[in-house]
């Protein structure tokens, strides 16, 4: 492929183009963003899938949105997951009456629960409750894979909605 001067530093020669403006960009001035990097976002807006973006373009339309995205991947990390097999535990927890995440395909238990903690967070929760994760496996010719799938009801926990077990509790009053 022919080698063009960058667009934003007018040295260096490059075969690399932006995703958006399609002017041409050299590794240095280019941002270069692996094509999944914002795939626990529900729908991945066009631009953000380019992989390679020039200076102008990074900055007026994607570096906004990976700080918020890599923001609301820490918030998931923090948030309280209670599973479906603590239904006695949570059942004072007010649940959203509207929202429920059904995901069929993730790669491990982990990252599904993630995902499921990423979108609470995206919709303004701080847990994730009554979560079901089935295994699944799935047979691929000579080999065995498996697939996870399930779902999770979002809700704002308050110290007051948990009910703990009395023989966990270490203090009486
Ligand atoms: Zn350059
Ligand atoms: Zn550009």
């Amino acid at each position: 492929m022919e080698k063009i001067v960058c667009q934003t530093c007018l040295d260096a020669k490059t075969t690399l183009r932006c995703g958006i403006c399609d002017e041409a960009s050299c590794k240095t001035c280019s941002q270069i963003i692996d094509e999944d990097a914002f795939s626990f976002l529900p729908e991945v807006p066009d631009e953000l899938t380019k992989g390679v973006y020039c200076h102008s373009c990074f900055e007026s339309r994607v570096s906004e949105a990976k700080a918020h995205y890599d923001r609301t991947m820490e918030a998931a990390k923090n948030i309280d997951v209670f599973t479906s097999e603590q239904g006695k535990e949570t059942s004072r927890i007010p649940r959203s009456k509207t929202i429920k995440y059904v995901i069929d395909k993730c790669e491990s238990a982990e990252e599904l629960t993630m995902r499921f903690a990423f979108r609470a967070v995206l919709d303004g929760f701080n847990s994730i409750v009554d979560v079901n994760i089935i295994a699944e496996k799935i047979r691929n010719g000579s080999y065995q894979t498996t697939n996870y799938k399930g779902s999770a009801v979002p809700a704002n926990v308050e110290a007051k909605h948990i009910i703990k077990d009395k023989s966990f509790r270490h203090n009486p009053n």
